[in-house]
């Protein structure tokens, strides 16, 4: 441990830290964030982005974290990247932990995000990474000329599904009911799309393998119990995310699914502890959204800091 005492640390390297990072970094504040060991977040994993405003062309969703993490460290934002262990936030300053050594801070910016749930179907550990992935733009590449599926009835869904269609030679949309979350147009976009077929009222019961790995899945009708089996070699989740908030268990106040509750603005139940993005928004859950919260918890931040002194 060193004596020195930071301003801000940031946890969590999306587009709400980095732009926490910015504002904070042009304050004057000195921020250090902690980024991961796999930084940039979820758009680390996504393909095309073209509703973050700026880019008419849209923009690849890891070229856009180079450019959030280029313009933060421009100001002088330091960037590690490593995860956080585990917190102290009982008194000030508070504490955090990183590969066993102690960092303290004044203030702490929370934006870790969220990250992909799994079905938990029987037989899944065995074919995670051996066909069943939770990210198309990752492992579709894998899956040229091949069947896939997708599971999940939301935008990342049809998403996935769309992006795989490069690759695959047919994919099919598996939802467990006959409504579906994603928006028009993205639902639009993967309907009508010739190589995609959406199958309704199935869940994945379990998965099927050979020795070369995933050969299919068996799927069930929640409605009556009947069975039947689809052949694939990839299968890909997007059935949602749960928030990073493990490390921070007993320490700031959070719902009944790990999601960080904020007080006041964005100030999470411990003054001096702000959260943003992802790890704090059911609801939108956009890169935009948790820029504009990453901003709004950098102001918040820099002006309780202000009033500490
Ligand atoms: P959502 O929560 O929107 O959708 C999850 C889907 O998975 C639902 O259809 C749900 O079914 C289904 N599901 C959940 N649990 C299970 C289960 N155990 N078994 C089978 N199916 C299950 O999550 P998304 O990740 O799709 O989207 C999250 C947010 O991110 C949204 O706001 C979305 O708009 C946004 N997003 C935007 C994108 C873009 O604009 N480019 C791309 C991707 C996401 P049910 O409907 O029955 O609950």
């Amino acid at each position: 441990m060193s004596g020195e005492v930071r301003n801000v640390i940031i946890v969590g390297s999306g587009p709400a830290g980095y732009t926490a990072g910015l504002y904070t970094a042009r304050a004057m504040l000195e921020p250090l964030m902690f980024a991961g060991y796999m930084s940039g977040g979820q758009l680390m994993l996504t393909s095309d982005v073209e509703n973050f405003p700026g880019y008419p062309s849209g923009i690849g969703g890891p070229e856009m974290m180079v450019h959030m993490r280029e313009q933060a460290e421009r100001f002088g934002l330091e960037v590690h990247d490593k995860n956080v262990e585990r917190v102290d936030f009982s008194e000030r300053p508070f504490k955090v932990w990183v590969e066993g050594e102690e960092y303290r801070s004044e203030a702490i910016i929370i934006c870790t995000g969220a990250e992909a749930i799994w079905l938990g179907a029987e037989g899944e550990d065995a074919q995670k990474g051996r066909g069943i992935s939770t990210c198309a733009t990752c492992d579709g590449a894998f899956f040229r000329e091949q069947e896939v599926i997708v599971i999940g009835g939301g935008d990342s869904a049809m998403e996935e599904a769309t992006f795989l269609t490069r690759f695959a030679s047919k994919v099919t949309i598996i939802h467990r009911r006959d409504v579906f979350k994603a928006s028009k147009v993205m639902y639009e976009r993967a309907a009508n799309h010739p190589k995609i077929q959406i199958v309704t009222h199935r869940r994945v019961k379990g998965w099927l393998s050979n020795e070369e790995g995933l050969s299919g899945a068996i799927l069930e009708d929640p409605r009556d119990g009947s069975e039947e089996e689809i052949d694939c070699t990839g299968a890909f989740i997007a059935i949602g995310h749960k928030p990073m908030t493990g490390f921070l268990e007993g320490e700031v106040e959070m719902d009944e699914s790990g999601y960080i509750l904020h007080s006041e603005h964005t100030m999470t139940s411990v003054p001096g502890v702000f959260a943003a993005g992802d790890v704090v928004d059911t609801r939108y859950r956009q890169a935009i959204t948790a820029a504009g919260m990453g901003c709004q918890a950098a102001i918040d931040a820099e002006k309780w800091l202000e009033d500490q002194h």
